[in-house]
């Protein structure tokens, strides 16, 4: 007996899977893309933060989603719009279009340029969070903005703005 290896080929799997974590249970087609992901927002705990449900990620923290949400058009990979939401966080744009909550990446990022506690002058990674922004001022979670300087970086703010 010998195998018809063109027809093995052809007989792909057609049940569908996650495309973020390849579960093949309770699966919805996304909103914004069409595929097929696993249908758990109900897992995720208001406010607790967490990053375990692949449809809750892919609407939250990638450009696809956020292209949906905010109803612009056409294909999220060369959306003006989306860039331009971005503006002043490049290092965020970059990680929503090439993380892993993203079924298809974005091929070409723009570079940025990293972000320094205003203070300590340690990198701030944005993703990662742990640090405070206020008026464009980035601090780390080591120094805390105090009262006083908050005072000053708002008026400093208020006349860079004028
Ligand atoms: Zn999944
Ligand atoms: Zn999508
Ligand atoms: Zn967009
Ligand atoms: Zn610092």
């Amino acid at each position: 007996m010998s195998v018809n290896k063109k027809n093995s080929k052809n007989k792909i799997d057609s049940k569908p899977k996650c495309g973020l974590c390849g579960k093949r249970k309770k699966l919805v087609k996304t909103d914004c893309c069409g595929n097929w992901i696993c249908d758990d927002e109900d897992k995720y705990a208001l406010f607790s933060y967490a990053r375990n449900s692949c449809s809750r990620n892919h609407r939250r923290f990638t450009l696809c989603g956020h292209h949906n949400a905010e109803e612009h058009k056409g294909d999220w990979k060369n959306c003006q719009e989306c860039l331009k939401d971005f503006e002043h966080e490049l290092e965020m744009y970059v990680w929503y279009g090439t993380n892993e909550y993203n079924f298809t990446k974005l091929e070409s990022s723009p570079a940025f340029e990293p972000t320094y506690c205003s203070k300590c002058g340690k990198r701030i990674v944005l993703p990662d969070g742990g640090y405070s922004v206020l008026c464009d001022v980035y601090r780390c979670d080591q120094c805390e903005i105090t009262e006083k300087e908050r005072e000053k970086i708002i008026r400093d703010y208020k006349r860079k703005k004028k």
